[in-house]
């Protein structure tokens, strides 16, 4: 008899970057969807929304198949699930799958796993259901009734990824997109037009999970998707991550996907990941994605040295990334990526250059994640094999802990070092360039209005701190806060806004008579000791330069000063006492007439501006912007060609 009530559940995922973007179980809506027609009911429960205890949901519903997804972090979490479902329903049976267990096979058996689903799994647990028993059912890895595992072939790929239904997004339980909108202000969902991709980079899951190989969906049959998914979200502005692995893996796909979207009238931001060789050698395929919508890009860069990018077989080279982020500047889109940091060859020296590296490039966003081996890849196998994995704890997985032996750097400096490029690469004058993508792309090229850049520095920051603000401990937090706005103390900020001139990009025509010669300083502490002091100098026509330094500035005309303890969210502190205590220590460490000043000029704004989000004039943008993106940041390629060879590779 065929198994009738069938249970999914995603387990809470860590906070990090890709939890951000990708929210949702689409996974399990893919399965759900090839599973409707052959069962009595399916359940999805996505604990990123449901805190709710597994038991509650389980007796609720008394299920017959109990199904996890998990990548390698949510391992212990997601074997804890099954665990307890085994407690309260000991005759259930369970199955677990992913790109963790896909890599851990026969592994993940346990008392409490009875199977695996490796490969893809809509089909393969479409038939499980039907047989109601895993004899014979390619892709499934299970426990015979001795205890021992029996593994069934392998399931050959989806051929047409066009026969599988729509992913059932209709189950998404209770308010889960209510709460989606309320935490992020916007409707966030994900769609792929493909599956696979066809690099071989040796420390990315992707080869294992798809051979090295990408299959696509027709243009059409996507578009029709993301139609569905634009009136779920009741046609209201969305944000939708294309899923692919390489969305520009066939260029006249993508193309064609674009000329489509361009005709459709939805109004929704795309983000995608994408190679850069590809979009270096598709320039107009780039542009019109950019049109159809396709704003924000994560390329994996992972390096500045041709060394790395043959080694990790990443198969892109230092002019392939410098051309890919030039075009997608050019088009004012979000330029992002990510740099693998910590592989046997970096020095600490080395890894502090990277986000030199990818502010030259032109960077807006970048993430700089350890080098994390995971199981059954190739960099896994290569380590493995020199008998250099030290840590096994699947939590630790992350991309935020160092597992493996490294030359010089402990497993602390390493995080600590992912911080410390993060707060580099985050010094606030990157927030001009987002400013400038979005005014080039939205307004014309008209200058942000106060408000306007206001709000969008105010929506930054609260994005940054999401991302990072799941520390084990409060202690740990506030030990990454100082590395992270440590690491903002950096004199080409200075250098680069200067040349810049932040009046050059947000109107601030209202402000700047009325305030004048002014030098706001905004010092951050910790222990009651200053470590980073933000210096933003103004006179009746510029802004001289935005500066972060730990010098103090005693002559700063208006004086703020946080600690961390502050801000980092120690509760003991009444938010009121807080603000009590830094406005005595404002009044205390400003001019009167500064501030008198400050508050009139903001006013003045306040009324003229009427809520303009831009501006009526143009930026006025440094020559050969585009092209050079203000060389005067940070990278020296000498100096770092001198530290890679000083390093001894
Ligand atoms: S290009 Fe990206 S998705 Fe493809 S194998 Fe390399 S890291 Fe993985």
């Amino acid at each position: 008899m065929g198994l009738r009530r069938i249970m999914l559940v995603r387990p809470r995922t860590r906070t990090g970057w890709g939890f951000l973007f990708a929210p949702v179980a689409l996974n399990l809506e893919y399965i759900a969807a090839s599973i409707l027609d052959s069962v009595e009911e399916v359940r999805i429960v996505n604990q990123e929304f449901d805190r709710r205890p597994i038991e509650e949901h389980l007796a609720g519903f008394s299920p017959d198949l109990f199904g996890v997804t998990m990548s390698a972090t949510e391992h212990y979490s997601g074997l804890d699930l099954c665990k307890r479902a085994k407690r309260l329903m000991p005759g259930l049976r369970t199955i677990v799958g992913g790109f963790h267990p896909n890599a851990m096979e026969e592994r993940m058996l346990s008392e409490d796993v009875d199977m695996v689903a490796v490969g893809e799994a809509e089909l393969t647990v479409r038939e499980l259901v039907r047989k109601g028993h895993p004899e014979g059912v390619a892709g499934v890895i299970y426990r015979d009734e001795r205890g021992k595992a029996v593994k069934n072939p392998r399931r050959p790929f989806v051929k047409d990824l066009d026969t599988l239904p729509f992913p059932a997004r209709h189950l998404r339980a209770g308010n889960e997109c209510e709460l989606s909108l309320r935490r992020w202000g916007i409707h966030r969902d994900q769609v792929h037009a493909s599956r696979g991709c066809w690099g071989k980079c040796t420390f990315c899951c992707e080869p294992l999970m798809s051979g090295s190989r990408q299959r696509h969906r027709r243009p059409e049959k996507v578009v029709e998707e993301i139609r569905q998914v634009y009136d779920l979200h009741h046609r209201e502005r969305s944000f939708i991550l294309f899923g692919d692995p390489h969305f520009m893996g066939a260029p006249r796909i993508a193309d064609r996907i674009c000329d489509l979207l361009i005709d459709a009238d939805m109004d929704i931001e795309f983000t995608a990941m994408v190679r850069a060789d590809t979009i270096a050698r598709f320039p107009e395929t780039a542009e019109k994605m950019v049109r159809a919508g396709i704003i924000g890009y994560c390329l994996g860069l992972e390096s500045p040295a041709e060394g790395d990018l043959g080694k990790t077989k990443k198969g892109i080279t230092p002019e392939a990334q410098h051309e890919a982020i030039r075009i997608l500047r050019r088009n004012h889109a979000v330029a992002g990526g990510t740099f693998v940091c910590g592989l046997s060859a970096h020095s600490e020296r080395e890894i502090r250059m990277f986000p030199e590296y990818a502010r030259r490039l032109g960077m807006i966003n970048a993430a700089f994640p350890v080098a994390t081996p995971h199981f059954a890849t190739e960099f896994w196998n290569e380590l493995a094999a020199q008998g250099l994995i030290e840590d096994q704890n699947w939590e630790h997985y992350d991309q935020m802990h160092r597992v493996f032996r490294h030359e010089s750097l402990t497993p602390q400096r390493s995080e600590e070092l992912l911080t410390e490029c993060l707060g580099r690469f985050y010094a606030l004058d990157i927030f001009l360039d987002d400013m400038i993508a979005r005014q080039g792309r939205e307004a014309g090229g008209r200058k942000i209005s106060f408000r306007g850049a206001v709000g969008h520095f105010l929506e930054r920051m609260t994005f940054i701190r999401e991302a990072g603000s799941e520390y084990e401990t409060h202690e740990k937090g506030a030990r990454m806060a100082r590395v992270f706005l440590r690491g903002q103390v950096n004199p080409h900020t200075r250098v680069r806004t200067e040349r810049m001139g932040i009046h050059n990009i947000v109107d601030l025509g209202n402000i700047l008579p009325i305030l004048g010669d002014q030098k706001l300083c905004i010092t951050v502490r910790q222990g009651g000791e200053p470590f980073a002091h933000y210096v933003l100098k103004t006179s009746a026509d510029r802004v001289h330069y935005l500066d972060i330094t730990g010098e103090p500035q005693p002559d700063a005309t208006v004086g703020i000063e946080l600690d961390l303890e502050d801000v980092t969210g120690d509760r003991r502190r009444p938010a009121a006492a807080i603000g009590a205590r830094m406005l005595k220590r404002i009044l205390k460490r400003s001019r009167w007439s500064s501030l008198a000043r400050g508050t009139l000029a903001v006013f003045a704004e306040h009324l003229r501006n009427r809520g303009r989000k831009s501006s009526e004039k143009p930026m006025e943008l440094p020559d050969g912007f585009f092209e050079h993106f203000c060389q005067s940041d940070g990278w020296d390629p000498e100096l770092y060609a001198a530290v890679r060879n000083g390093a001894g590779k």
